[in-house]
């Protein structure tokens, strides 16, 4: 199996498949010997990767002139190669638990047979055939899943007010506008298993009454939109979306609207004026979504990490899923790690694991011996932890405690020679940026805070700056209209309360 991820994709894996795909038909094995293309791995930092199987081994960091030795050595004469294989392959595994990544890298993510020979499509015969809607949203309410997205809401509680609003007309809508800079989760689960987002959302439509459904992705994702149309295509000719699915009473089609790389179209109510045809700008809430939403029916609005993980609960039940992560926070995240740490990647743990096992034990520590300095949770909205609170359980609560949030999972860690206000300020200028310009809190007030902070960091700012620097970010907060402007201040906040001794080298004290 090769990687066919963006990561791998882009460090030049479609030479190593191509290579092998030349040596098959050259030693003339290919009643023996497949080549199949998979979404990512997960150990970004070591691709291109390549798994040879039935022997379970991990290639990584493998160049077309590898390919030659691989298939001599491996493929031809059994030999492992061992100067290919990584040293940090198992301590980046053993503490992972892959459930909405559970088939990335194991299957052929453009093959509906391979999904199905996994146990795809088994979630929604079981919900078709043998479950009400209301069994369904009972599964999903009590399995405890919050939305990956960002907020935390519970699915199943959405899911209900949308349920419980009587309209002929309902949608289901996929969030894959992920525009955090850094994160990469539901990219990589749509290029590595498109088809549990599809099943997922038939699933949902039939809980909550709807028949059509918008999976909303960035235009700048193509290789996971090229995969979803294959899987879209392909679950059309299965039976399995449009009339009378899977030959039971129930119609359900789903459509992709490419988005155009606005930020703030992660958020629900802009998303959904994009897929109206509209300028994606957000609306005041309420009404909110479940009831007005889009087109003006009750709609549901999941990320695909949320939508991923219901055929797994559908199969193996609420209390199987409530079971994994912490009393409020259930289930596993999956985080991309970046920035200054050795393995670069993707990682889904389970709920309440600590930042030390996801930072050092999972991503193998600093490079270059450096010491830990912070962390960038939940992009651009989020905030920097500091190292003082590695040993914090990673779930909403303490995440939100912290003064910082989930997010949708991105991760970017910091070193000590990181300039926590230099950091500040690059995530206040990509919201402003971002601003959709609709209040003028979010429009003027982050770009008179962008203003403040610039002077501070080319050292003309003054202590009296910090302080009104940190009123202005507490009214923006307050008077924003939607969660980019009213989580804009947030990697400002978090880094005064945690580095304001940065920001006071970088000023002059006229008191
Ligand atoms: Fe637009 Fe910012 Fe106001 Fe949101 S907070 S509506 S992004 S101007």
């Amino acid at each position: 199996m090769t990687c066919c991820g963006t990561g791998c994709t882009s460090s030049g894996s479609l030479k190593d498949r191509e290579r092998l795909a030349a040596l098959i038909e050259r030693d003339n094995m290919q009643d023996k010997v497949r080549v199949v293309k998979t979404g990512c791995f997960g150990l970004c930092a070591e691709g291109p990767i390549i798994m040879i199987f039935p022997e379970n081994i991990m290639y990584t960091n493998v160049g077309p002139d590898d390919i030659n030795e691989i298939w001599e050595s491996h493929i031809m004469n059994g030999h492992i190669v061992e100067r290919l294989r990584s040293e940090n392959e198992l301590d980046f595994f053993s503490k992972q638990m892959r459930i909405a990544l559970r088939n990335c890298g194991r299957i052929d993510p453009e093959n509906i047979d391979e999904y199905i020979a996994f146990g795809g499509y088994e979630a929604l015969e079981k919900v078709l055939a043998e479950m009400d809607p209301e069994d369904v949203l009972e599964t999903i309410k009590k399995s405890g899943l919050r939305g990956r997205g960002g907020g935390g809401f519970p699915a199943g509680v959405k899911w209900q007010f949308a349920a419980d609003q009587k309209s002929r007309e309902k949608y289901v809508c996929c969030n894959a506008d992920e525009g955090d800079p850094g994160a990469f989760m539901d990219r990589s689960v749509l290029e590595g298993d498109p088809h549990s987002v599809i099943e997922a959302m038939i699933i949902a439509g039939y809980a909550i009454g709807a028949h059509q459904g918008y999976v909303y992705v960035r235009a700048e994702y193509p290789i996971a939109v090229e995969r979803l149309s294959i899987a879209l295509k392909q679950a059309k000719e299965y039976g399995l979306l449009g009339k009378d699915i899977l030959g039971l009473d129930f119609d359900f089609d789903l459509e992709i609207r490419l988005g155009a790389g606005a930020f703030v179209c992660g958020e629900e109510t802009a998303l959904m004026r994009s897929i109206e045809g509209n300028r994606g700008e957000p609306r005041t809430k309420p009404p909110f979504p479940a009831v007005k939403g889009l087109f003006g029916k009750p709609t549901i609005l999941n990320n695909v990490e949320t939508l991923a993980n219901v055929p797994q609960i559908i199969m193996n039940g609420p209390e199987w899923f409530s079971s994994i992560g912490t009393e409020k926070s259930k289930g596993t995240k999956v985080f991309a790690l970046g920035g200054k740490i050795n393995n670069t990647g993707l990682v889904e743990v389970p709920m309440g694991t600590t930042l030390r096992e996801i930072l050092y034990d999972i991503g193998g520590g600093i490079p270059n011996g450096k010491k830990f300095k912070a962390v960038q949770t939940g992009g651009p909205s989020g905030g920097c932890i500091s190292a003082d609170y590695i040993d914090t359980p990673i779930d909403y609560d303490s995440l939100l405690a912290l003064e910082s949030m989930m997010g949708s999972g991105g991760m970017i860690v910091m070193d000590e020679d990181t300039c926590m206000v230099d950091i500040a300020k690059f995530y206040l200028e990509f919201t402003v940026d971002e601003s959709c310009g609709k209040c003028p809190p979010c429009r003027i007030g982050t770009k008179r805070m962008l203003e403040m902070l610039t002077k501070i960091t080319e050292g003309e700012g003054t202590l009296e700056d910090l302080d009104e620097l940190e009123d202005l970010a507490h009214n923006i907060k307050k008077g924003a209209l939607c969660g980019l402007g009213q989580t804009a201040p947030n990697p400002v906040l978090s880094t005064l309360k945690y580095f304001r001794d940065e920001y006071e080298a970088h000023v002059v004290d006229k008191r």
